[in-house]
């Protein structure tokens, strides 16, 4: 019997342990909502934490982009695909994050797995949170230096970590907010970190460009280490299809790091340019960051930031006290809510959703064994009511769980 048959077993290993991930086709609606088989959800879901994918003024520059340059590129950056308007966006890039230059890549994902290896190699040592993102996982593996994976946040761990390791070039790669738990990495000891070992550090800030710092210039900026205060060892990665509304990914940092990479990095050199009509997309919703509407829209999710966290704190619900879930340390736009056994987050999901909300189960392996989860992503698209409706719903699964409960226990007795 050929190997092949063996996949259908696969996936049914999948579905046994509740592991099999499905898509819905969706159609977005006004406020925060998508239409999914006809029916309207307010969904809790999405990382456009500002509500710029929607945006007017964002259309309108696609509208006009498609009119000046059309739709493709055509070609990689390094042959014909560097429009104008990508050069521009990359020196506004630069600019924002106070940084003296920037390279404007078609997606996060590829940014990140191939920076890594243009970086380092074989013989050289990698340092990574426990908690980074997969494609800094990816970049590690396809770099082949040696890695060394270091407890999440963990900096008295990284620091003996880079005292012992013989390696002379050492790279250290962390997420800025990560991406699951929505806390934000200790910056400032990293950078100390690396000083003191001579190593280069590489963030990931998809998280937290457009939300964190002053006037969204994100966590880098925020820890005080752009503009005249820059590091000469520090990389910043952040990708433009969260915050920003839109699609794509940068990094920026030091001219010779930056040129270096435009040199060696794999996917930018052989993939195809973003296409202009969404660096003019960038570009608009870069000029709402940084304005006062940026302002408005971060002041409003911080705001439903602090509402949410209200509603779910102890003490605040005696059914969701019962339950034992946990709501996890988290400043951030990201408010995970650690439910624990993957059946049970999915079965709040799906309670959720019969009530008319969409907030996703994440389950292994994109968290750790045990810590399945509902990530509730907030956005500056959503209102107050929005948040109480999720409060609502998630006390009444709450109360669901805990009658259940206490039915199973009097199934029990003799
Ligand atoms: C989403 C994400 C990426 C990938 O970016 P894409 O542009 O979506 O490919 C990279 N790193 C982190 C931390 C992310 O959350």
């Amino acid at each position: 019997m050929s190997w092949l048959n063996e996949f259908d077993d696969r996936l049914a290993a999948l579905d046994a342990q509740s592991l099999r991930r499905v898509r819905r086709a969706v159609t977005p609606e006004p406020g925060a909502r998508l239409c999914v088989d006809g029916v309207s959800l307010l969904a809790f879901c999405s990382n456009d934490y500002l509500g710029l994918a929607q945006d007017p003024l964002l259309r309108q520059a696609v509208h006009t982009a498609v009119d000046r340059y059309g739709v493709g590129s055509g070609a990689s950056p390094m042959v014909s695909g560097h429009s104008v308007a990508n050069a521009a966006l990359e020196r506004e890039l630069a600019e924002a994050v106070g940084l003296p230059r920037a390279l404007y890549f078609y997606a996060g994902y590829a940014t990140n797995a191939s920076i890594v290896p243009a970086l380092v190699g074989e013989g050289d040592a990698l340092f990574s949170d426990a908690l980074n993102h997969a494609c800094l996982i990816d970049g590690a593996r396809l770099s082949k230096a040696t890695v060394h994976r270091f407890p999440h946040g963990n900096l008295a761990r990284l620091d003996a970590l880079l005292a012992a390791s013989p390696a002379r070039r050492r790279l250290v790669i962390s997420d800025a907010v990560f991406s699951m738990d929505g806390d934000v990495a200790d910056i400032t000891g990293l950078h100390a970190l690396c000083e003191r070992h001579d190593a280069l550090l590489l963030l990931d800030d998809a998280h937290g460009f457009g939300v964190l710092g002053p006037q969204g210039r994100g966590a880098l900026a925020a820890a005080g280490l752009t503009g005249p205060g820059a590091s000469p060892r520090v990389l910043y990665m952040a990708t433009l299809g969260k915050a920003l509304g839109v699609a794509g990914a940068f990094v920026a940092g030091p001219e010779r790091l930056v040129e270096w990479l435009l040199q060696k990095t794999r996917s930018y050199t052989y993939a195809t340019a973003a296409p202009a009509l969404l660096a003019e997309a960038v570009r608009a919703g870069l000029r709402c960051v940084l304005g006062a509407d940026g302002d408005r829209r971060r002041q409003h999710l911080a705001a439903l930031i602090a509402q949410l966290r209200a509603g779910l704190a102890p003490g605040a619900h005696a059914a969701m006290d019962a339950t034992g879930w946990t709501l996890m340390h988290s400043d951030t736009a990201i408010q995970p809510l650690v439910i624990g056994d993957n059946a049970a987050a999915l079965d709040v999901m799906a309670h959720l959703r019969k009530q008319g909300l969409w907030v996703p189960a994440i389950r292994p392996p994109t968290v750790p064994e045990g810590t399945a989860r509902l990530r509730i992503a907030l956005s500056a698209a959503h209102q107050a009511d929005d948040v109480d409706q999720l409060l609502a719903a998630l006390r009444s699964a709450a109360g669901r769980l805990v009658l259940a409960d206490a039915a199973a226990l009097q199934g029990a007795a003799p």
